[in-house]
This record gives structure tokens, sequence and C-alpha cells, in this order.
């Protein structure tokens, strides 16, 4: 079973090893099929880090992913060997504070596919099989190909940032950085939401042009248009920043309204940032975190298996695990690509 490890010199090695680990009575083991590329990769890929969680050891990337059942564990009795399933590549310890009451995105002791988070590393997908535990485990229907079920992932964390707010007719919404969780809070945004009351800002065209293909939104280059802040000064109702950016963040504190809500849900860089925070405190703004899903992952795949959202005009490159290199270089290079995935 081959497995494709990043590492702290930020090149990748390949081992081959037999998979002999025996199973846990309540894990399965999956052949790996697609897995998407998402930004906290290509951080890790770019930086050997994510959020100042550093790569100290061989990491296998990789964390949205999909695949099919061969094994399961003795106490196993949802699943069976053939089965298609999501993965949830958070396993929740079920016994803090946050587990105990549902705010399973705050758990304690999670261990997430393919972060750095934690030493050992919990090792992600880029490989031909892997094992999960049941509870990560949510059945696509065979109707649904792979390619669209490894969405759910990113889907589920743009439905969770989608749930902080309540939306009227006269919002105007602001998206700031329009990567694939900002485009996939666009696709679930105009559900609710009239195009027009809708802005994207970035700074690249191919992004921005994508955006205006689901949706006849507005949209802004904001490398284009320097004059932006001025022109839409205390114009929004409600932000989402979703680039990660430092100066995006103090763009919307202009250009969003007195008691405007922003969302975060762009993974800033670790560590101090300088903010015009003095600014939160005169406009009223409320300044809420989005950190991944709690039971938005059984709401994304259950969207998914009813055809209610469909994702391939975001997915613009495919290629095989063993070219996860070529892969990862085409998935940070946002003039050629919006979402890439790899398969086994
Ligand atoms: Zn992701
Ligand atoms: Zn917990």
């Amino acid at each position: 079973m081959k497995k494709y490890y990043f590492n702290s010199n930020l090149k990748f090695s390949v081992t081959d090893e037999k998979s002999n680990e025996n199973l846990l009575p309540n894990q399965l083991r999956i052949n790996m099929k697609n897995c998407g590329i998402c930004g906290s990769d290509i951080h890790y890929f770019l930086h050997g880090e994510n959020g100042g969680r550093k790569i100290k050891e061989p990491l296998m990337l990789g964390h949205e992913t999909v695949g099919e059942i061969i094994e399961v564990g003795k106490e196993v009795s949802k699943f069976k060997i053939d089965d298609r399933i999501a993965v949830n590549p958070a396993l929740y310890c079920y016994d803090c504070k946050y587990c105990k009451t549902k705010n399973f995105n705050l758990c304690e002791n999670v261990l997430f596919l393919g972060s750095a988070a934690k030493t050992p590393h919990t090792q992600g997908a880029f490989r031909e099989q892997l094992i999960i535990d049941q509870s990560q485990c949510h059945i696509i229907n065979d109707s649904v190909t792979y390619e669209e079920a490894a969405f759910a992932e990113p889907f589920a964390v743009a439905l969770h940032a989608s749930s902080f707010t309540k939306y009227n007719d006269n919002q105007k919404i602001v998206i700031a950085g329009c990567g694939p969780i900002g485009l996939l809070l666009l696709k679930i945004l105009l559900q609710t939401v009239e195009q027009e009351k809708i802005f994207v800002l970035d700074v690249n065209h191919n992004v921005l042009d994508t955006a205006k293909k689901i949706g006849n939104i507005n949209t802004i280059n904001i490398k284009d248009n320097l004059n932006f802040i001025n022109d839409y000064r205390n114009f929004f109702d409600i932000g989402f920043e979703a680039s990660g950016n430092v100066n995006s963040i103090n763009n919307l504190i202009e250009i969003c309204r007195r008691g405007s809500n922003i969302i975060q849900i762009g993974n800033m860089p670790g560590g101090l940032i300088k903010i015009n925070y003095n600014k939160v405190m005169i406009k009223e703004l409320k300044l809420q975190g989005s950190y991944r899903f709690i039971n938005e992952f059984d709401d994304a795949v259950n969207k998914i298996n009813n055809k209610e959202y469909i994702f391939s005009d975001m997915l613009t490159h495919k290629f095989k695990l063993q070219d996860c290199e070529e892969a990862m270089k085409i998935a940070s290079d946002k003039n050629k690509s919006i979402k890439v995935q790899v398969y086994n």
C-alpha cells in the first residue's frame, strides 16, 4: 500500500508497505477513491505549516476524502463491504465538555486527518487505503459520483459559516476571498439571497470569473479597483472573510456598516496580526469565528445525495494519487485551478 508523505523540507516521499494493521472493533478499512485539496493542504505544501501548525514529522496530507469499504471491524453494524462513503475527517473524543454539549467542532481532543496540530501528526488521505472510525462514515448514494461526494467536507465548512446569520431582503452581503470555501458559500447564499445583493471580492480574475458563472452577482477585483474602500465604505450588512488575508479583515471593518456581522472563515496566519480593532468597538461590529462544522457534515452529505447542489463547475483538475506533487502545484496556482482532486 502506497503512502505519500509530505516532509518538513517541502518535498514528497513515498513508501510502499503491506497494510497489516488490524482493525479495532469499531473501525473500517477503505480504499481511498477521491480526495480534494484544501487551502490548508496548500499552506503545508508552500510553507511547511498551516496557521502556526508546523510539520515536525512526515505528514500525509488530505482530509476531503471519499472511499469504498473493503473491511469492517467486529462491532460495525451500519456499514458493510463495498459501501461507498464520505469520510468526516474529524474523530471526536465524545468526552470533553464541548462534545458533551454537541459542539463537536470545538472538541479539545479531536483528531483531524492530514493535520500537524498534534504530534504524532494525524495522517491524512494521500494513501491507497486508510482506517477510520465508523463514526466518521456517511453513505453516499449510488447516483452520486466520488468527485461530487468529495466536496462534502468543504461544503460542510461553508454551511457552518452560513449558519451564523439570518438573512433578510434588504441586506447586502460581501464575501471577501473567493477560493473554494467562498464559492461554496456563494452557492448556499444564492438559495436565499437575491444575486444583486451579493458582492464577491478577490484579487484574482480566474476565481471572480468562476463566481460570476455561479450567479449573476457583483464581483470586484480589489487589485484593479484600489478605490473600492471609499466606494463601499459602511455599505455591507454582513461580511464573510474567506481569504485568510490580514488586509482583507481590515477591508471588511471599513466596508461593513455599523452594527454589522463579520464572520471569519479564512485561515489567518498563526500568532498576532494587525487589525484596526478600535473600529470594532466604535462600529459595534460583531466578529464571529467559524471553525469547521458540527452536524453540517451530515447536512452536506444529505444535500449531495439529494442532488440539491452540483459542484462539477468548481472541479477544474483531477490527478492520480501518485501525481500528488503535480496536483499540489496546480492547486496552489489560483490562475489555473479552482478545486483540484487526487484519485486512486
Ligand atoms: Zn478542507
Ligand atoms: Zn471532545
